[in-house]
């Protein structure tokens, strides 16, 4: 089994165990640490914080300092991702702690439909027609995040190059054979669109030059050795730093452009949000790398 196999098999493996945990009354700080934990005991390292991102809020959500619990009629998405040496294995999945079941099929069946058409030369406008007819085959208008969409995935780079919309945005872009990819299709009974939110508490070094100031150096230097340029978030800093040394760190990095702080994404006309994510291997017949079996 290669990297990219193994980060996958993790992330998928994490993501199944951390989705058992959620329920009503359970404590989000204490599902996000657990998943991260599991991902260590499967010998592999988050790829970036695991996000927990419940109804309206679609994306870029995880725990630094205020806990709260899950409740009856949370919708929740589960983002986990894993990686070996780099090789990052991202995937997604929704839980519905009340009755949303339509919403929650539209993203599924949105990723399925997706899937059935990945190989090389698939055009990426292709992908995103395939998940916005299966989003909006409803009476009920659900429909499609249209600034949220997947990507290539390269060693330490979560993001790379090109996106894969989860809309017909006429992008002639053909996938290519040994490509790996991440497809993530959002549904959302709102206006179909992300805005930036509060400022998430996750992190990526954007810009890695000399500081002078010692303390801001020296957490900058445990940035580097334990997550790389991939995110991290305060929380993972507050295992090993004060809090006072972390939050003047984190400012003086993000003053001096060093890092960039990533900002919550909750949908524009509150709508509910649901997601489904795999990784994805592109060749004749596709790989999902996301699998745990
Ligand atoms: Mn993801
Ligand atoms: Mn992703």
């Amino acid at each position: 089994m290669d990297n990219w196999e193994k980060a996958g098999r993790i992330a998928a493996e994490a993501l199944d165990y951390g989705s058992e945990l959620i329920k009503i009354n359970a404590g989000v700080k204490d599902v996000i640490e657990k998943t991260e934990k599991k991902i260590f005991d499967l010998n592999g390292k988050p790829a970036f914080p695991v996000q927990i991102s419940i109804n309206d809020m679609a994306a870029h959500f995880t725990i630094n300092e205020d806990d709260f619990l899950f409740k009856e009629n949370d919708v929740v998405k589960l983002d986990v991702g894993a990686h070996v040496e780099g090789h990052i294995g991202d995937n997604a999945l929704t839980v519905d702690l009340g009755d949303n079941k339509e919403l929650i099929k539209a993203s599924k069946l949105a990723l399925q439909e997706a899937i059935k058409i990945v190989r090389p030369g698939t055009k990426l406008w292709e992908i995103g027609e395939v998940i916005e007819n299966a989003i909006t085959n409803n009476d009920l208008g659900i429909k499609p995040i249209r600034n949220l969409s997947g990507h290539g995935i390269n060693v330490y780079e979560e993001h790379s190059g090109f996106t894969i919309p989860n809309f017909n945005n006429k992008d002639n872009t053909e996938l290519e054979e040994g490509q790996v990819i991440a497809i993530e299709p959002f549904a959302t009974n709102g206006t179909g669109l992300v805005k930036d939110g509060k400022l998430s508490g996750i992190y990526k070094v954007v810009n890695l030059k000399n500081i002078r100031d010692n303390n801001s150096r020296e957490i900058l230097k445990f940035i580097m050795d334990n997550y790389n340029v991939l995110p991290f978030c305060k929380r993972w800093l507050l295992k090993n730093f004060p809090g006072f040394k972390v939050s003047f760190a984190l400012r003086m990095l993000e003053k001096e452009n060093i890092v960039h702080h990533y900002p919550q994404l909750p949908e524009q006309g509150k709508g509910l949000v649901s997601q489904h994510e795999h990784t994805l291997l592109v060749k004749d017949h596709v790989k999902i790398l996301t699998k745990a079996d």
